[in-house]
C-alpha cells in the first residue's frame, strides 16, 4: 500500500471509517481508506480484466484495442503484479509469470 498523495509506503493505521480501515501517511499526513482509487487511474476491475487477458495469452496491443487501456499502462500493471503477487498469477500461468520476474 502506498500514499495516494506522495507515494510513500510509510503508512499507519488510523482507526475505521464506515467499516473500512482508515490509514494515515506518516510522511505527508494524508488520510485514506483501503479501497482508495485515484481518479486519474483505472478502476481495479479494469486492471484485473487486463491482467487476466494478459495471463491468458493476449498481447499488450490486443488488450489495448479491446479495453482501451494504453499498452504501457498494462505493462506497468504486469510489472507491479509480477513483483507483488507472483503466487496468485502463477496459479493461472506459471511460465508467463516467471518471465515477468
Ligand atoms: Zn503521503
Amino acid at each position: 500500500m502506498e500514499c495516494p498523495e506522495c507515494k510513500s509506503t510509510h503508512i499507519k493505521k488510523n482507526g475505521r471509517k464506515k467499516g473500512k480501515q482508515n490509514h494515515i501517511c506518516v510522511k505527508c499526513g494524508r488520510q485514506f481508506i483501503d479501497c482508495y482509487q485515484s481518479h486519474q487511474g483505472y478502476a481495479q476491475a479494469v486492471k484485473h480484466e487486463c491482467l487476466k487477458m494478459y495471463v491468458n495469452g493476449m498481447g499488450f496491443r490486443s488488450i489495448e484495442r479491446v479495453k482501451g487501456v494504453h499498452h504501457t499502462t498494462i505493462m506497468k500493471w504486469v510489472k507491479q503484479v509480477g513483483e507483488l503477487l507472483p503466487d496468485f498469477y502463477d496459479a493461472e500461468n506459471f511460465s508467463r509469470s516467471r518471465r515477468i520476474r
